[in-house]
């Protein structure tokens, strides 16, 4: 939709273009979200996209992920064949509601900062131990777990004035195996639950079940044998699920049971 209060869009450049921002300023990435409804307070656009950013960076401590990667470059990327979870970015992208073609425009970035629980970058990269690289407002660089970094239904660490940098994945997570499972209420509707398990390197004992979607942020739970992870899945306070059109939140935790205990069965096949 056309924005019509908005006066200035500002393509920023450097670090510089993005302090002292102000409340009616938004930064802008893709613009699916932004531009899918009024911004009544907001008169100038940030564009994040002029930034120069290089989408995926790859190294030996695993891969930075750039807060303006698009979803459709984060799933065509070219991966070491060692990165057992990298299937997990496609399946990821396909647990969102959106289509092909806004993944050719919505960000990583974009998603994860919305906070919303369908937001499957989200799961993804809670569920790969992801840390997400934060600008402070006063020109500082924090690290943020992104099970930490979405605390709320559209909540985040995010203070006025900060930008999401980039999210880093450890190589560790990378060569392990996972497994995910979608539920929703229409065969391609919003997610109403998602839960993926990463096992361990060489069939050393220990897993990570990240609960999303159904709950109102994402539970990572490391746990040291399969019967644990599930009591620990079973033992989530029913206050933490997620209530709204798309999923009752007693629905969201009775499924989010029975996908727990599939991902579990998968990763042990
Ligand atoms: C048909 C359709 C289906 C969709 N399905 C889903 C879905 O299933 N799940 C879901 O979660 N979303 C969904 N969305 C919403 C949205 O498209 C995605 O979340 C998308 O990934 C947002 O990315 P973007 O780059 O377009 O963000 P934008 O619209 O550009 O920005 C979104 C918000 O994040 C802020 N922001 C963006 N980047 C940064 C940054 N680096 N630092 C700080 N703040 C930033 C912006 O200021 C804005 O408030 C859907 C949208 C459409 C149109």
């Amino acid at each position: 939709m056309d924005l019509h209060m908005i006066d200035d869009w500002v393509p920023a450049r450097t670090r510089q273009d993005l302090t002292g921002l102000a409340a009616s300023d938004a930064l802008v990435a893709g613009g699916t979200w932004l531009f899918s409804q009024p911004q009544p307070t907001t008169t100038r656009l940030i564009d994040l996209s002029t930034m120069g950013w290089p989408d995926l960076t790859i190294d030996d401590d695993g891969l930075e992920i750039a807060a303006t990667c698009t979803i459709e470059k984060l799933i065509t990327g070219d991966y070491p064949a060692a990165w057992r979870a990298a299937p997990l970015f496609g399946q990821c992208a396909r647990a969102l509601l959106a289509s092909s073609k806004i993944w050719r425009t919505a960000t990583v970035g974009g998603n994860i900062c919305l906070g919303f629980p369908a937001g499957a970058m989200i799961s993804l990269c809670a569920a790969l131990a992801g840390q997400a690289v934060i600008w402070r407002a006063d020109g500082s660089e924090e690290y943020c777990g992104i099970s930490d970094f979405v605390t709320d239904v559209g909540v985040t660490a995010l203070q006025p004035g900060d930008v999401l940098r980039a999210i880093r994945l450890p190589v560790a997570a990378l060569t392990e195996p996972t497994a995910l499972r979608k539920v929703a209420y229409a065969p391609l509707g919003r997610s109403g639950a998602i839960v993926i398990a990463r096992g361990r390197s060489d069939g050393a004992a220990g897993l990570t079940v990240t609960v999303s979607a159904g709950t109102r942020r994402p539970i990572v739970i490391d746990a040291p044998d399969a019967p644990t992870a599930l009591s620990a899945v079973a033992a989530i306070a029913p206050h933490e699920y997620h209530d709204d059109a798309h999923g009752k939140a007693d629905w969201r935790r009775a499924v989010t049971g029975h996908l727990a205990a599939e991902v579990v069965a998968e990763l042990a096949s």
